[in-house]
């Protein structure tokens, strides 16, 4: 097939890297050059912008972003894909976004005669590398079955939750959850310590009884518990603390949109921006543990 890809960063570009190597033919942009070069070096055709992958030879379009006004100018801007695209070329945007830009873009693209689907991921750059990333896909049943066995090139898990935006839907709901069960975990884990307990058997306790949840058994933020955790290494790599503040931003705002109160989404989103205003942003979000700690 022959594939446009737009946003060739952390996770896009070793994505990118996967539709290749499955077979198929590849166009892509970025902004930075030196993204495209590693996706040129290993087959694909580069074009100067979204207008011109638009007006080539593609079937489908996938755009791998950071945020919705990225989104917005690379489909709806002037110069932007939905201006110059054929009738029937589909769209996958991968990127997170509220679901109220996802639902708008796939809207005016649906008017113009273009399938839209929003497949947000999760599985970070290490799934996306191993080609194991779940999507969730939001859009018609008719789009995401076309779409599938080329999302499952570079996903393992890939689930449609239902009509446009969706896909949206369910990850800002999944990331809140992990945003506040990481700070119950490091409550937890830093009150047994500090009234006397060995971390790693507290957290062994955790994990075989009522309050485990993969925070606690797969990415335990107390040092010493998980050698594979980025506690273990310093809170380097990982999912970034702005990044999940970035997700709490997108799941409160959709939460105001709805009318639906989220009591503790919105006190993690503040407990994430203050520790991130300490200058603590790039450490993984694993690193809020810190608040708990005298030496933080
Ligand atoms: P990134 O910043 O590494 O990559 C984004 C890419 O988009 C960059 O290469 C940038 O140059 C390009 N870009 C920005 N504006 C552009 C434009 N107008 N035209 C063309 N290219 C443009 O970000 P990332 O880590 O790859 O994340 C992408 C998305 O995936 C984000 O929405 C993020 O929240 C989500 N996500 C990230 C992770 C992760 O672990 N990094 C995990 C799951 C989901």
């Amino acid at each position: 097939m022959n594939i446009g890809f737009i946003g060739l960063g952390n996770m896009g570009g070793p994505m990118a890297l996967n539709l290749l190597k499955a077979g198929h033919a590849l166009t892509v942009f970025d902004l930075v050059p030196a993204s495209v070069h590693s996706l040129t070096a290993a087959g694909a055709t580069a074009v100067a912008s979204p207008a011109e992958l638009a007006r080539s030879e593609v079937q489908v379009i996938i755009t791998m972003l950071p945020a919705a006004r990225h989104v917005k100018a690379v489909y709806l801007s002037e110069d932007g894909l939905l201006a110059h695209i054929a009738k029937g070329v589909r769209l996958i945007d991968s990127s997170t976004i509220d679901p109220m830009t996802a639902r708008e873009v796939a809207a005016a693209a649906a008017q113009q005669g273009n399938p839209m689907l929003d497949a947000p991921v999760s599985g970070g750059t290490g799934g996306a590398a191993a080609g194991t990333l779940t999507f969730m896909v939001g859009g018609s049943v008719d789009d995401f079955e076309h779409a599938q066995p080329l999302l499952a090139a570079m996903g393992k898990n890939i689930v449609h939750c239902g009509a446009a935006g969706n896909g949206q839907v369910a990850k800002v709901a999944n990331n809140m959850l992990l945003g506040i069960s990481m700070i119950g975990v490091a409550e937890a884990m830093n009150l047994g310590v500090a009234l006397g307990m060995d971390a790693k058997v507290l957290a062994g306790v955790i994990n075989t009884s009522s309050g485990r949840c993969w925070s606690s058994d797969t990415y335990n933020p107390f040092p010493g518990v998980l050698d594979s955790a980025p506690a273990a290494r310093g809170y380097s790599g990982g999912f970034g603390t702005d990044l999940m503040l970035k997700d709490l931003g997108l799941a409160t705002e959709a939460a105001k949109q709805a009318q639906q109160p989220v009591l503790l989404g919105a006190l993690a989103q503040q407990l994430y921006q203050s520790f991130s205003a300490q200058g603590h942003g790039g450490l993984d979000f694993s690193a809020i543990i810190k608040l708990y700690q005298h030496d933080a």
